[in-house]
């Protein structure tokens, strides 16, 4: 009997976990990949990460590389720069509808789908599109990218920063901008969500006047002026304040990629929770017959390597389990 075909949109370390474990299940998983090359978030975050059991020191790149090695040792077949235009529902599962890199289309028949497209983050367009933001953007003042500050962290020395966004990724760049920066400000729509390991780091910084925390506070608008960056702020309670700055870096979270599905038949009806994140029960199961969600898509409270890898673990299990009951 031919094995089951799963189709696993996105290649990063969920969907990566869900492909190896569908593998070793018996079934014939295949990776669908926008990108030309496996890792999701992680060949973009060059800090170490030190929240993965037995690897203590590798960053995301060197993770990325370890875990798509495996992959292609294990002989999973990969579709990269390829794009689900269009989805049908089969007898037995779904026809998905791929262009291919090469604008070819293909099509895969697929008794289960697992979506494990992970986030992006959130950009200028939070603070609402006005010509001077976009041309702040467009000089290269303001950076949305979660890790863009590292590039060019010598630049930044002697100068004066803002970083908004109260996350973990806010605090974490106010902590390597700091290091160089004559002047940091933090500014936080509401107040700080970020762990407090990094709180009390940058708390020190706070107490050095190296940091200056702003909280309850919203950007009213961004200025350029002749030497930087004029930012007008609107602190709760209070009239507004202005600050001048060289450098803006937003940190304002990220959006679960789920918006693509809407044109796309059947997935169009996936239960969603909040801020579009998918919905799924303790199996990884959406609403959606045969279809599956797993890693940061589906996970707006926890976004870890190893909860990703888990959950593809997770949704593996289930998916032998649907496809041999039915069989
Ligand atoms: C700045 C930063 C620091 C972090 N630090 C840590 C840390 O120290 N430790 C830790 O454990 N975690 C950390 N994380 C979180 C970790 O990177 C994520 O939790 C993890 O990558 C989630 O894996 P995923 O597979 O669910 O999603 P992702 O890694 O986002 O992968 C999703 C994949 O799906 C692809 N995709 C998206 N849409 C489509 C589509 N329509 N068709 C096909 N493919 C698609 C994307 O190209 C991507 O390859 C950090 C994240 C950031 C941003």
């Amino acid at each position: 009997m031919n094995k089951a075909v799963v189709g696993i949109l996105g290649g990063g370390p969920a969907g990566m976990s869900c492909a190896l474990w569908l593998k070793h299940l018996g079934l014939s998983p295949i990776i669908i990949e926008r990108n030309a090359a496996l890792g999701g978030q992680l060949p973009d975050i060059h800090r170490i990460n030190r929240w993965v059991l037995g690897l203590p020191s590798r960053t995301g790149p060197e993770l990325a590389k370890l875990y798509s090695n495996h992959i292609t040792e294990e002989n999973i077949p990969v579709n990269y720069n390829a794009r689900l235009t269009a989805v049908e529902a089969t007898a037995v599962g779904y026809r998905l509808i791929l262009q291919e890199a090469d604008e070819t289309q293909t099509s895969i028949r697929v008794q289960a789908l697992v979506i494990a497209t992970g986030l992006q983050a959130q950009g200028i367009e939070v603070f609402g599109k006005t010509p001077e933001l976009d041309l702040l953007y467009a000089r290269g003042l303001i950076g949305c990218h979660p890790t863009d500050h590292l590039d060019k962290l010598e630049c930044l020395r002697g100068k004066t920063v803002a970083v908004i966004g109260g996350g973990d990724n806010a605090y974490f760049t106010v902590k390597d901008v700091a290091a160089v920066a004559a002047r940091t400000h933090l500014i936080i729509r509401s107040r700080p969500q970020a762990q407090n390991t990094i709180r009390r780091e940058v708390k020190t910084l706070i107490d050095l006047g190296l940091v200056i925390e702003y909280r309850e506070t919203q950007v009213e608008t961004f200025r350029p002026s002749q030497d930087g960056i004029e930012i007008c702020l609107n602190q709760l309670g209070s009239t507004s304040v202005k600050i001048k700055v060289d450098k803006v870096f937003t940190r304002t979270g990220f959006t679960p990629n789920t918006k693509f599905l809407g044109s796309l038949g059947p997935l169009a009806n996936i239960d969603k929770q909040v801020r579009g994140y998918l919905s799924t029960d303790s199996r990884k199961r959406t609403s959606v017959d045969s279809v599956y969600a797993i890693g940061d898509v589906a996970s707006p409270n926890v976004q870890s390597v190893v909860t990703a890898i888990a959950e593809g673990a997770i949704a593996a299990r289930a998916i032998a389990e649907d496809i041999g009951t039915r069989e």
